[in-house]
C-alpha cells in the first residue's frame, strides 16, 4: 500500500479522535442543564459515532501477518456493532424509568469489561511494551475487571436476582488478601513481560490468573453491600470504568478514549462525592460496606397520630390554597404518576394557585431521577427548584404535597442523632402550614425508619397508589367546575 495512503489514514484517525474528544466535552457541558441535556447527549453520541467510524481507518495499517484475517475481522466488527447497537437501541427505548439504575449498571459494567478486554489483548499479544505502558495496562485491566464483575452484581441486586447482602466473617481482610494477590500477579506479569525475571509460570497463565482474581475482587467487594445502596456503588464503578478506559486509551494512544475515560472517571467521582454528601455518608463508608446498615437503629415512640384524609378533600384544599410546593419521591416513579401530577398542577394553576416543585438531590433511586420524571411529563424547568433554592420557602408555603417521598422529608435527619439519616439535608416540608402525604400505607422509605413528619399536627395522610390518588384529586377539583389552563 502506498505510504501516503497509510499516513492519510493515520491523520484521519487522529483528527477524528480529537473531534470526538471535543464533542464529548461539549456534549457534557450541555448536559449540565435539563434544558440542553438532550442535545448534549446527542452531540456526545455523534462524537462516539465519529470515533467508531474512524477506527475502521486502521485497516490501512494492518501488519502483513494480520492481512489474511482482514475481511473476517471487519465482518466481525460490523456484526458486533449491529448486535450491540441494536440491543442498546431496543433497551434504551423500552426501559422503564424505575429500571434505569439497573440499565446504567449493565452498561457501566460493559465499559469496564471493554477496557479490561483491550488490556487482555495487549498483555496476551506481548507487543514489547515498556514497563510504564505495562503498568498502565495492568492498572486499567484491574480497575476495568473489578468494575465489570462489581457492576454485574450491582445489576443483579437492583433487579432482585440477588436479594440478600452476603457477608462473610473477616470479609474485609479476605478482600484485602485477594487485592494483594492480584497486585502480586500483576507485578509478576510486568517483570516477566519486561524479560527481567526467570519464568516460574507461563505469562498467559499469569494473565488469566490476574483477570480471575480481579473479577473475583469486584464480586467480593459488591456482594456484602445492600441492594438499595447500589446506585452509589454504581457511581463508584462508573468512576472506575472511566479511569480504566482512560488508562487503556493511553496504552492505545487514542485521544478519544483518553478524554472520554477521564471525563467519565472525573464525573463518576464527583457524582459519588455529591451523592455521599447529600446522604451524609462518606465514600469510605460505602466502600467498606457499613453503608445501609440501618437495622441497629431503634426508634423511640413517636408522639402524635397518623391522620388519614380522602384524596378528593386534599385536592380541594389545595385548590383554595395560595401556594403549593410539591415534593416528588421514589413512589411517584413507581406509580408512574407524573403525567396525572402535571394535569393536577395545571388545574391548580388555572385556579390561580402558585405551584412549584422541590427536588431533593437523592430523591428516588438515581441522581436526577425526579428531574427526568418531571421533564417526561412536560413540567417546565422554571417550576422545578433544587433543595437549596427552595428550602427557606416552606415556612411561608400554604400546602406541601409529598408524593411517594419519605426519607428526603424526614425531620429525624435534623433532630435524632441516633438516626441513620442524621445530618442528611432534608426538604423542610414540616414547616409548611399544611402537609399532605400520598403513600400506599405504612411502608418505610429506603432507610427503613419511621417518619415523624407523618405524625405532625399539620400533616394528613392520603393513602393509596400515587397515580390513583392524583386521579381522584383531579376529579374532585374538576367537580368544582374548573378546567385546566392548558
Ligand atoms: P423513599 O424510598 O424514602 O420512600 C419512598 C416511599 O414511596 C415509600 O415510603 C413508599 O411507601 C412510597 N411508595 C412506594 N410506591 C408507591 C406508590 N406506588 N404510590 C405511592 N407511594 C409509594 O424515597 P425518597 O425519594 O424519599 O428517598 C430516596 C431514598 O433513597 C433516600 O434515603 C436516599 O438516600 C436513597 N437513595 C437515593 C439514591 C439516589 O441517587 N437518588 C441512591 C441511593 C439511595 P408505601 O410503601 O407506604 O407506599
Amino acid at each position: 500500500m502506498p505510504i501516503f495512503v497509510f499516513q492519510l489514514a493515520q491523520l484521519g484517525i487522529v483528527a477524528a479522535d480529537l473531534t470526538a474528544a471535543l464533542m464529548f466535552l461539549y456534549g457534557l457541558h450541555r448536559m449540565a442543564s435539563p434544558v440542553t441535556a438532550a442535545s448534549g447527549i446527542f452531540v456526545a453520541g455523534v462524537g462516539m459515532a465519529v470515533a467508531i467510524a474512524a477506527s475502521f481507518l486502521h485497516v490501512f495499517g494492518v501488519s502483513a501477518a494480520a492481512q489474511p484475517y482482514l475481511v473476517t475481522n471487519i465482518a466481525l466488527a460490523l456484526l458486533a456493532l449491529c448486535i450491540g447497537g441494536g440491543i442498546a437501541w431496543w433497551s434504551g427505548r423500552t426501559v422503564a424509568m424505575t429500571a434505569m439504575p439497573q440499565m446504567v449498571a449493565l452498561y457501566n459494567g460493559m465499559g469496564g469489561g471493554a477496557a479490561a478486554a483491550i488490556a487482555a489483548a495487549e498483555l496476551l499479544a506481548d507487543k514489547g511494551h515498556g514497563l510504564t505502558t505495562l503498568i498502565v495496562t495492568l492498572l486499567g485491566a484491574l480497575i476495568g475487571a473489578v468494575s465489570l464483575s462489581g457492576s454485574l452484581i450491582a445489576w443483579a441486586k437492583l433487579d432482585g436476582v440477588i436479594n440478600q447482602p452476603l457477608r462473610l466473617k473477616g470479609q474485609q481482610a479476605f478482600n484485602a488478601l485477594v487485592l494483594v494477590l492480584t497486585l502480586a500477579i500483576g507485578v509478576y506479569i510486568a517483570i516477566a513481560r519486561a524479560d527481567t525475571a526467570p519464568l516460574l509460570l507461563a505469562t498467559p497463565v499469569a494473565v488469566y490468573l490476574f483477570f480471575g482474581c480481579a473479577l473475583a475482587l469486584g464480586i467480593l467487594m459488591t456482594l456484602p453491600i445492600g441492594g438499595a445502596d447500589m446506585p452509589v456503588v454504581i457511581s463508584i464503578f462508573n468512576a472506575f470504568t472511566g479511569l480504566a478506559v482512560g488508562l487503556e486509551g493511553f496504552v492505545l494512544q487514542s485521544p478519544a478514549l483518553m478524554v472520554a475515560g477521564m471525563v467519565v472517571g472525573a464525573a463518576g467521582l464527583l457524582l459519588t462525592l455529591l451523592m455521599g454528601r447529600a446522604m451524609n455518608r462518606s465514600v469510605a463508608n460505602v466502600v467498606f460496606s457499613n453503608f445501609g446498615n440501618v437495622s441497629k437503629h431503634k426508634a423511640g415512640k413517636i408522639q402524635g397520630e397518623l391522620k388519614p384524609i380522602q384524596a378528593g378533600d386534599a385536592g380541594i384544599a389545595m385548590r383554595y390554597a395560595t401556594s403549593v410546593v410539591i415534593v416528588p419521591g421514589y413512589g411517584l416513579a413507581v406509580a408512574q404518576g407524573q403525567g396525572k401530577l402535571f394535569e393536577f398542577v395545571k388545574l391548580l394553576q388555572a385556579a390561580g394557585v402558585s405551584v412549584r416543585f422541590a427536588v431533593h438531590p437523592v430523591a428516588g433511586r438515581m441522581p436526577g431521577q425526579m428531574d427526568v420524571l418531571l421533564a417526561e411529563a412536560g413540567v417546565p424547568y422554571d417550576m422545578i427548584f433544587q433543595l437549596e433554592d427552595i428550602n427557606g420557602d416552606f415556612k411561608t408555603t400554604n400546602v406541601a404535597l409529598v408524593i411517594g417521598a419519605n426519607d428526603v422529608v424526614n425531620p429525624a435527619a435534623r433532630t435524632d442523632k441516633a438516626s441513620p439519616i442524621f445530618g442528611m439535608p432534608i426538604l423542610n416540608v414540616d414547616q409548611a402550614k399544611q402537609v399532605f402525604v400520598i403513600k400506599r400505607g405504612e411502608g418505610k422509605g429506603y432507610a427503613g425508619i419511621a417518619n415523624t413528619l407523618f405524625y405532625g399536627n399539620n400533616c394528613n395522610m392520603v393513602y393509596g397508589d400515587a397515580q390513583t390518588m392524583l386521579v381522584q384529586m383531579i376529579e374532585a377539583v374538576r367537580g368544582l367546575g374548573l378546567s385546566a389552563a392548558a
